[in-house]
């Protein structure tokens, strides 16, 4: 029996309605941007797999590394042991991430990052008595699917059924060249009017919402004004990190910086499931104390996995090499030139690029998971390109790996699917 077949009979897979989707495609290999699926067919990741694989699928060096660390020590309990990878990884993160950044703890996933961060930053208030109850987030965020993060994010598609149940959060737009003044005007009333705690963002991209970017300066002076009332800033750089926006972090872009960082997805070049959530001495002081119950109660069993941190370190090594930065660079400005070469193209109501990020917001109007958005979707992966349309949204967040004909295929297939989709 073929895999899809196998798969129809038990699997329940994440944001799909069984009802109606086509069937998933079974998949038996990958390497660098190429996937190979059970007949045979050739396909080239061009989102390297929700942005995760930046290195490129069975790279060396990540396996290399994760062997050998199978092969001295497998997993601990972090809890009343520690162990190299943990401490190596926390070393070469402080080298990169911004100077205010003092402390690293692990978490596995991306939303259960956020999740430890909003959970900090309610007990950073309450323990010196403070009751700060309300989050500040951007309309249209996305942080993840656990209830905390879910509460942070924007996106109603996801969120309808739980709506009821979530963690209480003011919204505002995210800051434009044009729309600042209202922008800060508003959070001046969501400031006063509320206990603020945290406020919870994507910088420079949100991702999810359609790699809508916004404005350095205007986030800038969003952060200023939080930093002002003790409001700990918290970026979601889950999806920016590790090289996409250009710099290793799109916060580095930022003048003032966040209290908190949460980081995952490239973190582990795609090898295994760990998250960071990364804090300021300031932040990590306040949980100091003779009473324990003051200490941060929060715990996965997984926490620093040393094979998810020997991935990172790895990864990390790779991020800073020439090679890979000449990558990032020659992506960066294929992408500027196929832009300018289709921006007039009656099909596209908007492109835009930032690092090795491409959107182009199609002419046509989609429902992020309708009819329309799923043939675009069958469109690509017919033609052998996994792209994924945000809505009428299509986007290209290739592995640094990619070859300049492997980014030409993918370009070649879009303007093909700007003629149909018109
Ligand atoms: C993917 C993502 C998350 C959630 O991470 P998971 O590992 O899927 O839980 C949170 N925030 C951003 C910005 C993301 O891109």
């Amino acid at each position: 029996m073929k895999l899809i077949e196998r798969d129809k009979a038990h699997l329940w897979h994440p944001l799909t309605q069984h009802k109606t989707a086509t069937p998933p495609v079974g998949l038996v290999k990958a390497k660098g941007s190429l996937f190979w699926d059970e007949d045979g067919k050739e396909y080239i990741d061009a989102i390297a797999s929700w942005y995760t694989s930046m290195y490129g699928h069975g790279n060396e060096a990540i396996i290399k590394a994760i062997t050998a660390q199978m092969e001295s020590l497998d997993f601990v309990m972090f809890s009343g042991f520690t162990h190299e990878p943990a401490i190596k990884l926390a070393e070469e993160l402080m080298k990169i991430l911004p100077a205010n950044q003092q402390k690293i703890f692990f978490n596995d996933n991306g939303s259960t990052a956020v999740e430890a961060a909003i959970k900090m930053a309610f007990q950073y208030h309450h323990n010196i008595g403070e009751k700060r109850d309300t989050l500040i987030a951007f309309e249209d965020g996305f942080h993840g699917d656990t209830f905390g993060a879910m509460s942070a994010s924007g996106l109603a598609s996801y969120n309808a059924p739980f709506e009821d149940f979530l963690l209480k959060v003011k919204r505002i737009p995210v800051p434009q060249e044009d729309n600042l003044f209202e922008v800060l005007e508003l959070l001046e009333q969501i400031l006063i009017e509320n206990e603020c705690a945290a406020f919870v963002f994507e910088p420079l991209v949100q991702g999810a919402a359609g790699m809508k970017f916004h404005s350095v300066s205007g986030l800038d002076a969003i952060i200023k004004r939080c930093q002002e009332t003790d409001v700990l800033c918290v970026a979601d750089e889950i999806m920016t990190g590790f090289g996409k926006t250009g710099t290793n972090f799109a916060i580095d872009q930022l003048e003032y910086k966040p209290e908190i960082i949460c980081l995952s997805k490239a973190l582990t070049a795609g090898m295994f499931p760990l998250s960071i959530t990364s804090c300021s001495q300031k932040v990590f002081d306040r949980f100091l104390s003779e009473d324990v119950h003051k200490g941060f109660f929060h715990a996965h069993t997984f926490s620093a996995h040393p094979l998810g941190c020997a991935a990172a370190i790895a990864g990390i090594k790779l991020l800073n090499s020439s090679e890979i930065k000449n990558q990032r660079e020659t992506i960066a400005s294929s992408h500027i030139h196929f832009a300018q070469s289709i921006k007039d193209h009656p099909s596209v109501k908007n492109v835009r690029c930032k690092g090795v990020i491409l959107a182009i917001d199609l002419n046509i109007k989609m429902e992020r998971y309708g009819n329309l958005r799923d043939q675009l979707y069958q469109f690509f992966i017919e033609r052998g390109i996994v792209l994924r349309p945000l809505g009428s949204t299509i986007y290209v967040l290739p592995p640094y790996v990619i070859t300049k004909e492997e980014l030409k295929k993918i370009y070649e297939v879009i303007e093909e699917s700007l003629v149909i989709f018109n």
